[in-house]
């Protein structure tokens, strides 16, 4: 890589970003593009979020990606909202504008060009959503956005899934979000739903921990996303393949939401190859080999 007078920066803001994979996806990208671009993490702590957003604006900081747990926290210092990141209330990817940056949420476009890409279909799918977090509840919007015929939101906390319920709900005037605890599982109709894991259990370490562990349960799951991609395959996905299911993890949702930011950054379409040889550098840096 060549760093002159002309190169653009672009990075990462959240606290902590060590073990971020944004840097591989970006720098490949433009590498592989020759763009003169580079992408570096940036730890902000949580009361220098404006500062943050103003220095980078202040520097020409051509585009930025916010994580955890800036998301949120980030928005009243934006000078634009996408009417999408709006509704999930989440942005992780910041444009610079004329005047500011413009937030937008490429978390779920990600998901669902991840899930394109697979053949996986959303719209008119009975949905089991699993958990009621951050990435439940936009997972949530996507859904509907989709058109997605009815989802059941199962969460270990009822409260939490009855709320994310009746603000989605109450955003799309529909009553297609169904809450549910998780324990209730038993209660959900006979029929093959998509499954969409989005609570944290069974990440690394905890590799054997699944959020179900009913055999019963995973005869009513024809196709299954897991949000998690580390361990590259969860215990939730190895029970829905035991079940006949077909189940992909949360590796290309990443690669996804990285693509669509660096679009917006340069206006720039990236074609399937690119993609590919990208998640394949991804995986060599977390060392999956399959
Ligand atoms: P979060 O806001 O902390 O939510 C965690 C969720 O997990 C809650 O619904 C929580 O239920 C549930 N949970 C935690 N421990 C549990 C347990 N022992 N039993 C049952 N449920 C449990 O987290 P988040 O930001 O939504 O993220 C959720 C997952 O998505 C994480 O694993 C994250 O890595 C993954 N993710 C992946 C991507 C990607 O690009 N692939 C992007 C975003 C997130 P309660 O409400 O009852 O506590």
């Amino acid at each position: 890589m060549k760093i002159n007078g002309k190169t653009r920066t672009c990075g990462l803001m959240g606290n902590p970003v060590e073990h971020t994979l944004s840097p591989v996806i970006h720098n490949h990208l433009a590498e592989r593009e020759n763009r003169n671009l580079v992408y570096v993490p940036f730890l902000v702590e949580q009361d220098r979020i404006r500062e943050a957003v103003e220095g980078a604006y202040a520097l020409h900081i051509h585009g930025l990606n916010v994580t955890v747990p800036h998301k949120s926290a980030v928005i009243p210092y934006l000078k634009e909202i996408d009417k999408l990141a709006e509704n999930i209330g989440a942005v992780n990817t910041l444009v610079k504008t004329e005047n500011g940056y413009k937030g937008y949420n490429t978390d779920m476009p990600g998901l669902l060009r991840a899930m394109e890409t697979e053949n996986y279909a959303m719209r008119g799918e009975s949905v089991i959503l699993l958990g009621a977090g951050g990435a439940a509840r936009a997972v949530a919007m996507l859904c509907m956005e989709q058109g997605a015929k009815e989802i059941y939101l199962l969460n270990r906390s009822m409260e939490k899934a009855m709320a994310v319920a009746k603000e989605v709900n109450g955003i799309y005037k529909e009553n297609k979000i169904i809450p549910m605890a998780l324990s209730d599982h038993g209660k959900l109709p006979d029929k093959k739903y998509l499954a969409i894991q989005a609570t944290s259990v069974g990440l690394y370490p905890h590799v054997e921990d699944v959020v179900i562990s009913e055999e019963e349960f995973y005869d009513k799951i024809e196709t299954a996303v897991d949000l998690i991609y580390n361990p590259y395959e969860t215990k939730f996905m190895s029970m829905v393949k035991a079940h006949g299911g077909r189940a992909m993890n949360g590796l290309k949702m990443l690669l996804f939401q990285g693509i669509i930011a660096y679009e917006l950054w340069n206006d720039v379409t990236v074609s399937e190859e690119t993609a590919e040889e990208i998640l394949k550098k991804m995986k060599e840096e977390l060392n999956i080999h399959e």
